[in-house]
Formats: C-alpha cells, sequence, structure tokens
C-alpha cells in the first residue's frame, strides 16, 4: 500500500507530461473491440504500466474507449482500477470494491467479482482490519480456481502469499508464492513469474533461509534491471541491503542500499527514499556510525512526514535511541524505546522487540538500573528464541509440504504410468481383436479360394471323363462307353423284362471319299452323318461310335418292328444328306444290320454279333439297306 502511495505522488508530478501525451494523439473512439483488445492486454499482463504515470495513460485510453452505456465494460473497468488504481484512503478503496462486488454478482461476471473479492480483501488489510481480509480472498480464489484462469488464479496466490509471509507464515506463504511463479511460467507469462522473485525472496529472508534468500533477490535485481522495473529494483536493492545486514556484511549492505537510494531519488520514489535512509541507518547504527546514522534518521524521519508514513515509526525511535544511547544520552534513549515499544505494540515484529530489548537493556545498565537491564536481557532472549523456534517451525513446515508435495508428484506420476499402461494393454488387445478380424476374413478368403478350385476340378475331371468317354470326331459315345452302356442296358432289359433292341451300321464304300476328296472331306462326312443319325434318334437311344466308319445303336425299350423303322429312318435320313460344300455332288449311304436281346442270349454281344452278321448281308445285298437277324 505505501508502494501505491508512492506511486500517487509520483503521478501528481507527472500530470502534465501526461496531458502533453494525451493532447499529441488524436483520443480514440468508443470502441467495444478495442476495449476489450486493451483491457485484456492489460489482465493478461502483456501490457504492465510501469509506473503512476502509463498507469494513468492506460485508464485515460480505456475510458475514451468504453462505449456509452456498457455496464459490462464499466464494471470489467472499474475491476481492473481496482486492483491497479490508486483509490485514496483504505475506507475509499474498501467501498469501491465492495460496490463493485455487488454489481459483478448481480451482472454475474465471475472475473470482475474475482477482481473486486481481491481488491476488498487488500482494502481491508490496508485498513488494518486484517482479520476480515482472509474470508472475501478465499471466496475469490476459490471462484478463479472454479474459473479455471490461471492469470486470476495467481494474482489470488500472490495476494494471500504475501499476506501470509506478513503474517510470519514463511512457508504456507512460500507454498503460495512458489505456485504463483510455476502458474505464471506454465502460462509462459515470464515477467510475471519473475516479477513473483522478490515476494519468494522476502518469504525466505524472514524465514531465515539466507542462502535462498541472496539467490532469489539476485534474480529478482537483475530482472528488473533489465527490465527497467525501477520500483521492483529499489525494493530488490533494499531487500539485499536487509539480507546482508541480517549477515553481518555491513558494506555490502551500505553499497545495496546506496544503490536503492540512487534509484528511488532517480525515480522519484519518496516513500522509497526513506525505507533506504532507515535501512542505511540500521547499518551505520551497528557499524558505530553515529553521526552518519542521525544523518540519515533525520533524512528518513522528513521524508517519512511527507508522505504521511507512520508505519515506520517504531525503527526510527529504536535507531534514535540507540544513538542517543551512544553518546552516553541514555536518560533520552529510554524516551525514544518507549516511543518504539508503543509503536510495535501494533505489529508483532519479533526480531524489532529483540533488539528493542537488547538496547534498552544497555541504557539500563548505564544508568545503574541492573534490575530492568536483567529484565530486558531475558525478554531478549526469549524473543531470540521463539524468534529462532519460528525459523525453525516455517523451515520444517515448508520441507514438510515439499516433502508431501515430492511425494504427491511421484504417486501422480506412479498413477499416470499404470494408466498408460492399461491404455497399452487395451491397444495391445484391440491390435490382437483386429488381427484375429484380419485372419478370420483371410481364412474366408482362402476357403472360397479352395472352394473354387476344388470345384474347378471337379468339373475338369468330369469333362476328363466325358473326353474319356466321347469319341473325339464326332463327340458320340465311343467303344468303352458304348460298350458299358450296353451292358447296363442289357441288365435293365433283363431286369424289367423289357425289349432291347440294337442296331449296327457302316458307311457305304467310305474308302472312296476318302480316296476321293481327301481324309479331310472323309472326316467331315463322318462327323455330318452321325448329325443327322443323332437327330433322328430317341432321348433313351445311345449311338456310338465302335470302328472307323462303323456305329452301333442301342434302342432300349423298342420292339423289332418299332427298330425297324428306327434302322429306315437313319438309313432314309443318311441318304437324303448332300455335302455339295464339301465336294460338289458328294452323297453317302449307310448300310444297317438289325438284331434284339434274346432271353438265351449270353451277353448283348450275342445279339450284336447277329446285327453285324445282318449287316455284312446288307453289303453283300447291294449296300444302302436294313438287313434283320434271322
Ligand atoms: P464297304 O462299303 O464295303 O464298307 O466299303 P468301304 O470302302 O467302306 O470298306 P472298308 O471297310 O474297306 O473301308 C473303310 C475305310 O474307312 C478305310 C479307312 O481308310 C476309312 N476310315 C476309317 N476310319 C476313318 C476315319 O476316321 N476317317 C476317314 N476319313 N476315313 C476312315
Ligand atoms: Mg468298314
Ligand atoms: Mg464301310
Amino acid at each position: 500500500m505505501s508502494q501505491r502511495l508512492s506511486s500517487a505522488l509520483l503521478g501528481a508530478c507527472l500530470l502534465a507530461a501526461v496531458a502533453v501525451a494525451l493532447a499529441q494523439a488524436p483520443p480514440p473512439a468508443p470502441s467495444a473491440a478495442g476495449f476489450d483488445e486493451a483491457i485484456g492486454r492489460l489482465e493478461r499482463g502483456e501490457d504492465v504500466p510501469r509506473n503512476k504515470r502509463e498507469l494513468e495513460q492506460a485508464l485515460a485510453r480505456l475510458r475514451t474507449l468504453l462505449p456509452p452505456d456498457d455496464p459490462r465494460r464499466a464494471l470489467r473497468l472499474r475491476a481492473y482500477r481496482c486492483l491497479t488504481d490508486d483509490l485514496g484512503p483504505a475506507h475509499n478503496g474498501l467501498a469501491f470494491a465492495r460496490a463493485g462486488l455487488a454489481e459483478a454478482r448481480r451482472l454475474g461476471d465471475v472475473p470482475a467479482q474475482v477482481r473486486f473479492g481481491y481488491c476488498e480483501s487488500l482494502y481491508l488489510d490496508a485498513s488494518g482490519r486484517s482479520g476480515e481480509a482472509a474470508a472475501p480472498l478465499e471466496a475469490a480464489l476459490a471462484l478463479a480456481r472454479r474459473h479455471g484462469d490461471p492469470h486470476l488464479i495467481a494474482e489470488g496466490l500472490g495476494i494471500r502469499g504475501n499476506a501470509r509471509s506478513l503474517n510470519g507464515e514463511q512457508a504456507a506463504a512460500l507454498v503460495d508464492l512458489l505456485e504463483v511463479e510455476r502458474l505464471y511460467r506454465q502460462a509462459e507469462l515470464g515477467e510475471h513469474a519473475e516479477a513473483t522473485l522478490l515476494d519468494i525472496a522476502i518469504a525466505y529472508r524472514r524465514m531465515g533461509d539466507h542462502a535462498k534468500a541472496a539467490d532469489y533477490l539476485r534474480q529478482s535485481t537483475a530482472f528488473a534491471e533489465r527490465g527497467r522495473y525501477w520500483s521492483l529494483l529499489v525494493v530488490s536493492l533494499l531487500q539485499t541491503g536487509f539480507l546482508h545486514e541480517d549477515l553481518g556484511r555491513y558494506p555490502q549492505a551500505l553499497e545495496a542500499l546506496q544503490r536503492a537510494l540512487q534509484v528511488a531519488r532517480q525515480q522519484d520514489f519518496e516513500y522509497d527514499i526513506g525505507a533506504a535512509h532507515l535501512g542505511i541507518a540500521s547499518v551505520q547504527v551497528k557499524q558505530g556510525d553515529h553521526a552518519g546514522a542521525q544523518r540519515s534518521l533525520a533524512a528518513a524521519r522528513t521524508v517519512f512526514e511527507r508522505v504521511g508514513d507512520a508505519s515506520n515509526e517504531a525503527m526510527l525511535s529504536l535507531l534514535e535511541g540507540q544513538v542517543l544511547a551512544a553518546r552516553g544520552q541514555h536518560a533520552q534513549a529510554l524516551q525514544r524505546y518507549a516511543a518504539s515499544e508503543r509503536a510495535l505494540q501494533a505489529s508483532d515484529n519479533l526480531r524489532y522487540r529483540a533488539e528493542l530489548h537488547a538496547a534498552r537493556a544497555r541504557s539500563h545498565e548505564a544508568l545503574g538500573d541492573w534490575r530492568a537491564a536483567a529484565q530486558d536481557l531475558r525478554r531478549q532472549l526469549e524473543l531470540e528464541r521463539r524468534l529462532d523456534a519460528n525459523q525453525r517451525d516455517q523451515q520444517a513446515l515448508l520441507l514438510r509440504h515439499q516433502f508431501d508435495a515430492a511425494r504427491r508428484d511421484l504417486e501422480n506420476m506412479r498413477l499416470q504410468a499404470e494408466r498408460r499402461s492399461q491404455a497399452q494393454k487395451l491397444e495391445a488387445a484391440e491390435r490382437v481383436r483386429r488381427w484375429q478380424t484380419v485372419a478370420l476374413i483371410t481364412s474366408a478368403v482362402l476357403l472360397l479360394v479352395l472352394l473354387a478350385l476344388l470345384l474347378r476340378q471337379l468339373y475338369r475331371m468330369r469333362r476328363i471323363r466325358a473326353l474319356a468317354m466321347t469319341d473325339e470326331l464326332t463327340g458320340v459315345a465311343n467303344r468303352r462307353h458304348i460298350e458299358q452302356a450296353a451292358l447296363q442296358a442289357a441288365a435293365q432289359a433283363r431286369a424289367e423284362g423289357r425289349p432291347l433292341a440294337v442296331l449296327t451300321f457302316d458307311l457305304d464304300h467310305f474308302k472312296r471319299i476318302n480316296d476321293t476328296y481327301g481324309h479331310g472331306a472323309g472326316d467331315q462326312v463322318l462327323v455330318r452323318v452321325t448329325r443327322a443319325c443323332e437327330a433322328a434318334l430317341r432321348q433313351d437311344d445311345l449311338l456310338g461310335r465302335v470302328g472307323g466308319e462303323e456305329f452301333w445303336v442301342l434302342l432300349p425299350g423298342t420292339s423289332h418292328e418299332a427298330a425297324l423303322q428306327v434302322a429306315e429312318r437313319l438309313r432314309e435320313g443318311v441318304a437324303r444328306l448332300a455335302f455339295d460344300d464339301i465336294a460338289p455332288g458328294l452323297r453317302t449311304t449307310i448300310s444297317l444290320g438289325l438284331s434284339a436281346l434274346r432271353a438265351d442270349d449270353a451277353s448283348l454281344d450275342d445279339a450284336i454279333d447277329r446285327a453285324d452278321t445282318a449287316l455284312y448281308r446288307a453289303k453283300a445285298a447291294g449296300r444302302n439297306r436294313v438287313e434283320v437277324e434271322l
């Protein structure tokens, strides 16, 4: 808050510059999109006003961009101002925050609710009502976590961490502040993360972890120098001075504090000028430079009175007392110590109180008041014991928290690994299932292919068998086939008691056709004669070629008379065939012999022999005729 106060005064000095800057740039017109863009950059910390003047400029720009009659955007601007602008005395700020909070609730604007909540907590603290500050802060922080904006969460944790640090709870403070740094780094807000380093350093220093504090201060100072964040630089340097003083390294302490004083003067940070003088005075007292200390104290007191700061009264009075005591003015010193003790009632600063008792004991001793001196020394020892115990407790607490966090991280890692392996198992099972499907499909395809192959093989075998039973030239049954068929037909005829007639026939003078027209023409004549005979036969009859131009015909269920008609039909059919396309005037005839299966025949061969005999007679009788068995 005192930081804010110094900025307010700085701002007043720079008002003229603001006015000039505003006059030069034409003011932008109201624009909802422009406003959202500008305030978003500020809220997210992409734009960071470095001082009062830059903040004023940013706010002025937002006001001109703000569309008229836009309560939501107006509220958003108020929420930003609440956390950044100087709202005057603490009770004004508190009223501003509470009015904003009510409006934000009414409009259901969660980020604004969070910001006003933080703001309320800060102003409660500034009003000296620290006890009440925690509740609105916790509520806003919970809301921010539900909202899930890391920047908002980090802001709240930063406020809580600093409050805890001031309250002496360094371990809890560090848990918050280290989390803030982590959140900012995770959100890739490096500048914000670096700006947190100072708060972390201060908490470490208060906890008594000087090494960590020094490390963080070095980083914070470097960051502030790099980014020209003057206010941050001054406080980093002041803290570096305090740390050196804690460790008894007075020359280094003075060097850091002098640098802080120099930057504060350059930037006109009045409060910080006072703080630097006070810090220097403290070191000078410890070094025994009482004249220097007196000058520094006077300078500090002048500044603090001018800016209306009373928070350093305890320290000022204590140091003034020590200077007086060093000059042997113990009675006056005791008065200053009494003033310091009164101012310290408000705070719980064990270190100052221990120093006060130590200093007062020396003055009592000098004045011969042994009892009072002993009492102060006892108090000093007790306070120092408490201070040590506190620091040890806080260090242990932080270690335990970090241990717990590390264990939690390990547990999380184990769970994650488990989940990963579970996922891998599932994936493997899925892969197996996929392969099984592929295998199934492949098997099915293979089976189909095999089936097709089998069918083709069957077809081929049937064809081969058919070929084996078929005469190649004419396509009718060959000798083997018709001999088999003759056996079956005879057996069937006998079994059923039905007749079975047999014809044998032979082409007449076929040798002449071959000789005259060639073997090819002979073949064609053979084929056509066969076709003609096939066409003249019934379904159940079987025609077979048994030799060159010799044929048999089996006529099951056919009587002798009917068979004779069939024979005549065949003879006439062939005699009618003309082969002019093969050779003009080419014709042929057949001679046939007819017989039938008799009851006393040993086999059908007997009947066939008799048909052949009849055929021979037909030939002898002049050919182109049918002869019947005798
Ligand atoms: P016939 O009236 O007495 O039966 O006189 P033919 O000339 O028909 O008598 P032969 O049995 O002596 O002659 C049969 C001829 O048929 C002999 C042979 O050259 C011919 N031949 C046998 N098989 C085939 C064949 O597959 N194609 C051809 N073009 N000629 C054949
Ligand atoms: Mg012949
Ligand atoms: Mg012949």
